[in-house]
């Protein structure tokens, strides 16, 4: 029979990075939260041959610290969480420490990092597959960090060859996904280039720091967009949390039931909506997410309004920390949202009664 053994510590490494960087879009999303989190006011995110050569995030954010370069990429090394119950009150993108860690393991990987003190020299930092530091150089920089990810998946061969082959489709979901958030993020600056293999460089969309998320829409997908959206703002009343196992949101721990819905959606007549049911835009406390049921209840009610056509939606669903869980998967997509059959419910009346009222059925 066989032994019943642990499996090496790399070969563990390597299976779970695998699921936390599942594909091209999640390298991009874990980079650009990472700048956010870093406290950042500009991102420019750099593709080579639509990021199967290289991905480039360039922030101005805080930079790493010299006393963190040694474990800036090992495994659960954060410094954003450090005991499982401020899971509960998270305020950062990141918190489990694994995607460093992971696209050591799958790319060839650095970072050039500068603290404003430093500026204009920065630091080179390069790392093993397992996530130790392996060399470090000290380079010209400015305030902000890189991070370079080459090659990726170059030693998991069917998932490079299935992103290959994917490309265009995983390409429009990744320029999608960093649509997302340059939209809801107010005050910074995304640019997003694109340079062909041989080619030259073009930016695909750049937002210019804007104070709303309109002004952001209009510099993501052209002012035109405008033209046909109404603003979103609805508040949803949740049931108090109940019953001893079920943590209680209350007034002392700044806990609030309500849930708001902020954002632009196309105003429900026929012409001003969309052929195709694509642009539809989630967040949840601005962080982009995929909500099927959110998303089918908002196309539902649509529908009644304007059979042939689909809305834009742009929603930033505001609710409390308690109310919702990202730990779900690896790649921290799904979301659980606390109450959701009562919320789903509450929006399709509360969207009902917005679309009832005249300014969103007159057409301009
Ligand atoms: P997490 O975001 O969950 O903490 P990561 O593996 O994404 O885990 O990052 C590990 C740590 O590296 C972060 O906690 C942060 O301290 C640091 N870091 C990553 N990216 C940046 C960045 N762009 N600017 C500054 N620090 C960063
Ligand atoms: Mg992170």
């Amino acid at each position: 029979m066989a032994t019943i053994k642990p499996i090496e510590g790399r070969t563990v490494h390597q299976i779970q990075s695998g699921q936390v960087i599942v594909d091209l879009c999640s390298v991009v999303k874990e980079l650009v939260e990472n700048s956010l989190d870093a406290g950042a006011t500009n991102i420019d995110v750099r593709f080579k041959n639509q990021g199967l050569e290289s991905i480039e995030v360039q922030d101005n954010g805080d930079g790493i610290s010299p006393h963190n370069y040694e474990t800036v990429a090992l495994k659960h090394y954060t410094s954003k969480l450090s005991t499982y119950s401020d899971l509960a009150t998270l305020q950062t993108f990141g918190f489990r420490g694994e995607a460093l860690s992971s696209l050591c393991a799958l790319s060839r990987f650095s970072i050039i990092t500068c603290m404003a003190r430093d500026a204009p020299k920065g630091t080179k930092l390069e790392f093993e597959v397992s996530g130790k530091l392996k060399g470090k150089s000290t380079v010209a920089a400015q305030k902000g960090t890189t991070v370079i990810v080459e090659n990726l998946f170059n030693n998991l061969p069917v998932r490079r060859r299935e992103l290959e082959r994917n490309i265009k489709r995983e390409w429009s979901r990744v320029i999608g996904v960093l649509g997302q958030y340059a939209c809801i993020q107010t005050g910074i600056k995304f640019s997003v280039s694109q340079q062909a293999a041989k080619g030259k460089k073009t930016i695909l969309f750049s937002t210019k720091g804007n104070q709303t998320t309109r002004d952001n829409i209009a510099n993501v997908f052209g002012a035109k967009t405008l033209t046909a959206l109404v603003p979103l703002d609805l508040t949803l009343e949740l049931e108090p949390t109940s019953g001893p196992s079920q943590r209680r949101s209350t007034q002392e721990d700044g806990g609030k039931k309500d849930v708001r819905i902020v954002g632009h959606i196309s105003r429900p007549v026929s012409g001003e909506g969309r052929q195709t049911p694509d642009r539809q835009m989630f967040f949840v406390n601005a962080r982009p997410c995929g909500l099927p049921q959110v998303s089918k209840a908002f196309n539902e009610v649509y529908k009644a309004y304007n059979a042939s056509q689909s809305p834009f939606i742009f929603a930033n669903i505001e609710l409390d920390t308690h109310l919702y869980d990202v730990n779900v998967s690896p790649d921290k997509r799904t979301i659980l949202l606390h109450d959701q059959t009562r919320m789903l419910e509450n929006l399709k009346t509360a969207l009902i009664a917005l679309f009832e009222s005249q300014e969103y059925t007159v057409p301009v």
